[in-house]
């Protein structure tokens, strides 16, 4: 049996510390979906030139934010690594042509933690992280997720981290969603379900308002990781908890399950 596959944006640090929807999304699905042997976990805040992997035996917890509450910087995720994975991953890409360079230093960015930590609060599941290349683009991360999907055969959860919408000039402290970011994801919805991969690979030519969305797209590059890695008779679901401060669509999706 395939593992799922999980898409997360996941929005402003900040939304570890309200009980809110996502929160209570990401708990349900740490809850309903299969438990995993492993995660390889692609998130947005960790960008390189060429693809590189962690391989500490013990991540650490990084507090890659600024100016946000002190409570969120004693968070800790204390979650294992997995070197072996690491090595299966290096395999994985391999076959396919890409080289992979290992950190051994690297340890779990708060795109990891933050959503990790309501999936799976007793940090038990071993945790892998894979780098984004934004310079390489849409079809480079859905090539990525191709070479990946046989570790779906092995129990291993292939999560993506990052953000349906992230225009910072979109953010409000309250008010209704921003129209531009309806539009934009639910455009994403409709083509997911529909898996039109020409236009959701050239989403910034092709969708409405696709290039505002991402003034630059390291944040919706995970996806493709998502996407690359899964079947064209797989069932998708999208969850849309909410939005986080009217501009960040906090939307999920999980393939598969
Ligand atoms: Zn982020």
């Amino acid at each position: 049996m395939l593992s799922p596959l999980v898409f997360v944006s996941h929005g402003s640090p900040d939304v570890a510390l309200q009980d809110g929807a996502t929160l209570q999304c990401w708990q349900q699905l740490g809850t309903t979906l299969p438990r995993p042997r492993a995660i390889l976990l692609i998130s947005a805040h960790w960008e390189t030139p060429q693809p590189v992997i962690s391989t500490a035996n013990q991540p650490s917890t990084i507090h890659d934010f600024g100016g946000f509450p002190q409570a969120l910087y004693q968070m800790q995720y204390p979650a294992p690594g997995m070197p072996e994975l690491a090595e299966r991953v290096t395999q994985c890409l391999a076959v396919n042509g890409i080289p992979l360079t290992q950190n051994a230093q690297r340890g779990l960015d708060h795109g990891a933690w933050i959503p990790l930590r309501s999936l799976y609060p007793q940090a038990d599941v071993p945790v892998v992280q894979l780098a984004i290349q934004p310079v390489a683009g849409t079809a480079w991360h859905w090539r990525l997720g191709q070479a990946l999907q046989p570790l779906r055969e092995e129990g291993i959860l292939i999560m993506a981290s990052g953000a349906v919408t992230h225009n910072f000039g979109w953010l409000a402290r309250q008010g209704a969603p921003v129209p531009q970011a309806q539009v934009f994801s639910d455009w994403l919805g409709e083509k997911l379900a529909a898996r039109d991969v020409p236009a959701l690979l050239d989403y910034r030519q092709q969708a409405p308002y696709g290039a505002a969305a991402h003034p630059t797209e390291e944040h919706l590059l995970p996806l493709f990781v998502t996407l690359g890695a899964s079947d064209a008779d797989e069932t998708l679901t999208r969850y849309t908890p909410e939005y986080c401060y009217g501009g960040l669509a906090m939307d999920a999706y999980v393939w598969g399950a």
